[in-house]
């Protein structure tokens, strides 16, 4: 049996390995994805000691800290329950394969949300897509629109400008709440256009995206037409796991932790976007920050003999 099963192969899962680590115990780091959500940045300029960094570089670098110790098993695998068992928990792996450890750090992250609108799940993969910085590649030429106003969508679209013909950056309010950073870029460029005020109602489309219903005109006609679609409208914390095991949430469905990262079930620890930690907000330092508060409260734990 393992000292601690870390849940989750990103910012928040491998700084908690690393720490993990130094306190001697012997840790599995198991999630379905390296590098989680860190993958999907294009550019990230607020990480201390890296002026500008690709996400994927950071989370490379990260992964490859967390690997360099000995006592850090690294496993790619969904994994599908976890129980309560004597001494500890047992995790399941989507391959039905298991794992055992005293104590777990749950650092899953957020599933992006969905609009839930007519034609949103009919077209996904056929235009519909929810990470504009990872897919927007594909449109070089086109016409697209991304769906949102905080930091993803407002990124995703200054990078979509890069390739697509022309961007519509649409949102349901009349001003954006993403970091000004993204806001002034996106506002640079020239094929960029806010359709401001205005809510989605439906995907439109012919075996392939062709446009979006809104519920106001814009241009003299309530149908935008663009090939892709990149909805970028927030994510809710992925709990699935805690749950299982009776963790109590916060009342905006995030995994309840104290200051020590310490859940509402003995042993069990949360760190990263899915926490109702560091004020809700969600970045790599804050991650980052919880990653290595839960490893401490872990070695305590356990230290503590309960
Ligand atoms: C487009 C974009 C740009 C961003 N830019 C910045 C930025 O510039 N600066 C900044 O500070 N923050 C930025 N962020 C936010 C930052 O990426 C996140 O706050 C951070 O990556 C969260 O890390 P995490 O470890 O909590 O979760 P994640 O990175 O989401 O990791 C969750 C991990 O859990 C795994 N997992 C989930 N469920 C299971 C399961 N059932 N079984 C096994 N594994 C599972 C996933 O596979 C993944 O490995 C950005 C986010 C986005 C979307």
């Amino acid at each position: 049996m393992k000292d601690v099963a870390i849940v989750g192969l990103g910012c928040a899962a491998y700084t908690a390995a690393i720490y993990t680590a130094r306190y001697k115990l012997e840790t599995l780091v198991v999630g379905a994805e390296e590098g989680g959500m860190g993958m999907t940045a294009a550019e990230v300029g607020n990480w201390p000691g890296e002026i500008e960094i690709t996400g994927p570089d950071l989370m490379e670098k990260f992964k490859n800290h967390a690997v360099s110790y000995e006592q850090v098993e690294h496993k790619i695998a969904r994994i599908d329950t976890v129980e309560k068992i004597d001494g500890g928990f047992r995790l399941t792996y989507q391959s039905g394969e298991t794992a055992e450890a005293r104590t777990v750090i749950f650092a899953t992250g957020s599933n992006k949300r969905h609009l839930g609108i007519p034609g949103e799940h009919e077209f996904a993969g056929k235009g519909v897509t929810y990470c504009a910085t990872c897919d927007a590649f594909f449109y070089r030429g086109k016409d697209v629109a991304v769906i949102g106003g905080g930091d993803s969508a407002v990124e995703g679209a200054a990078i979509a400008a890069q390739v697509a013909n022309k961007v519509y950056l649409v949102h349901r309010r009349d001003e954006f709440r993403a970091e000004p950073y993204w806001v002034e870029k996106v506002n640079e460029k020239n094929n960029v256009e806010f359709v401001l005020s205005r809510n989605v109602l439906e995907v439109l489309g012919d075996g392939k995206v062709t446009g979006l219903k809104l519920d106001a005109k814009y241009n003299d006609s309530d149908i935008l037409k663009v090939d892709g679609v990149f909805i970028e409208v927030g994510s809710t914390p992925a709990t699935a796991l805690p749950l299982q095991l009776g963790c109590e949430i916060d009342d905006k469905k995030h995994l309840k932790v104290g200051a020590n990262m310490a859940t509402s079930v003995p042993g069990v620890f949360g760190a990263g976007d899915l926490t109702s930690g560091s004020n809700h907000f969600a970045q790599f330092a804050t991650a980052a920050g919880e990653g290595c508060v839960a490893a401490n409260s872990v070695f305590n734990f356990l230290q503590s003999g309960k």
